[in-house]
């Protein structure tokens, strides 16, 4: 057990601040408990003065095959278009992943999200010549930095069907074993046999689907031409919009009828600003889409922080969004994952930031903190199911110079074998 001696505890869900000793029980269903004078002292100790200590922070969509894509090579063709972009740089990258690779990109995942006060971590993985098994050795991975997840394999026809087969068996193997959702790339890239099987899996094994919608225009083009309907409507007519753990990514180019579509369901919508920004597909707006929209990163970086402030940044001109949407959203992938009955992102999950401001903080002005003031360099110590996985700064699971060295010759491996 942990004892957090002496910090400012701030309530995620009341913002209610209270200067306590807490101690920390280990494990999935681990809980804390605040100050008693009886507390044990046979535990570890961490000296909280003058720290605040919060829940920690998960991410909504994030793609750990992307992490070893930072610095390399230009593509022969500058992409002009965002399928080009997905040709020409993502899914000539996911194609040159071997398991090693995809340890690597696992591992560095999961140091980064530690780093960035992450503690659960929703990832949709693609690795079309390393199917079988990637998502075990991602979860090796995982567990190894000590921080939850929650899985899928992107089913897609996009390389054949042997391999949108291989992946149906993959999610098969791996929901027999483990919690995690059936992934599918996107409407463009899934004729109606594979979501029609996808589905089938995720009522079979009480899941959800997670997949990619009307992130560009090009989606809703494409399913207009083959199918003669708009991609929600599509989803809807096949059943991915009926289970409450199904999450759709992105969400731009929604017209009103699909966004009247996806409040009246139970599915779960994620922003993810920058990565929008960076492929020019469009920007979000939550309009008609209801309350239950969470943030991600798709696999841009792994700092939460910095998606809910972009997500702030430039909602202002495309969004109706002011500072408690932004950390309403922010914080409404543990409401995702409490009510789907996830296990692993209960009390016990915990950052400690070393936040020095030159201004107060209090319960009334939390949320202009939370917006401008607070960043990773401030998170000092992580707590994942009452284990510590930071400490100050540093990763304690893993060595962190070994698992950066062995990255960048993997990295140096992968880019080689790019073609495009
Ligand atoms: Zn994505």
């Amino acid at each position: 057990m942990l004892l957090l001696k002496n910090g400012t505890y701030i309530d995620w869900q009341t913002l209610e601040f209270k200067r306590t000793d807490i101690l920390v029980e280990e494990g999935t269903e681990g809980v804390i408990s605040f100050f008693e004078p009886h507390m044990p002292v046979t535990q570890r100790i961490i000296d909280c003065t003058g720290k605040f200590i919060t829940k920690s922070f998960a991410n909504g969509h994030h793609h750990v095959y992307s992490a070893l894509a930072r610095g390399m090579p230009p593509p022969k063709k500058n992409p002009e278009n965002f399928l080009e972009i997905l040709q020409y740089i993502w899914w000539n990258l996911d194609k040159a992943l071997d398991m090693e690779m995809i340890r690597a990109n696992a591992l560095v995942t999961a140091m980064a999200c530690a780093k960035n006060g992450v503690t659960f971590v929703i990832d949709h993985h693609a690795s079309p010549n390393a199917v079988s098994g990637s998502l075990e050795t991602i979860v090796q991975a995982f567990d190894e930095v000590g921080v939850g997840h929650l899985l899928c394999y992107e089913i897609s026809d996009r390389d054949g069907t042997e391999i949108a087969r291989m992946g149906l068996t993959e999610t098969t193997d791996y929901l027999a074993k483990r919690q995690g959702l059936v992934g599918l790339h996107a409407s463009f890239t899934v004729g109606d046999e594979t979501l029609t099987q996808a589905v089938r899996l995720a009522e079979r094994t009480n899941s959800g689907i997670h997949i990619h919608v009307a992130e560009d225009k090009s989606d809703e083009e494409h399913c207009v031409a083959h199918y003669h309907q708009r991609v929600v409507g599509r989803l809807s007519e096949l059943g991915a919009l009926q289970f409450p753990k199904t999450i759709l990514a992105h969400c731009l180019h929604l017209d009103d009828h699909e966004r009247s579509l996806v409040e009246g369901s139970p599915a779960w919508v994620v922003q993810n600003m920058e990565s929008n920004l960076n492929n020019s597909v469009g920007f979000f707006n939550s309009k008609g889409l209801g309350r239950r929209i969470m943030l991600g990163t798709d696999g841009m970086h792994s700092d939460m922080l910095r998606s809910a402030r972009s997500a702030f940044l430039a909602g202002h001109n495309f969004d109706t969004i002011d500072y408690a949407e932004t950390y309403r959203r922010f914080r409404n992938v543990h409401h995702y994952l409490y009510s789907n009955g996830f296990p692993g992102d209960g009390d016990n999950n915990l950052i400690v930031m070393d936040y020095d401001s030159p201004t107060p903080l209090t319960a009334d002005n939390f949320l202009g903190h939370f917006i401008f003031g607070f960043g990773s360099q401030n998170i000092s110590h992580v707590i994942s199911r009452g284990k510590l996985i930071l400490e100050d700064g540093k990763i304690t699971g893993v060595d962190e110079a070994k698992v950066m060295e062995e990255s960048r010759l993997q990295a140096k491996k992968l880019w080689r074998r790019m073609t495009i």
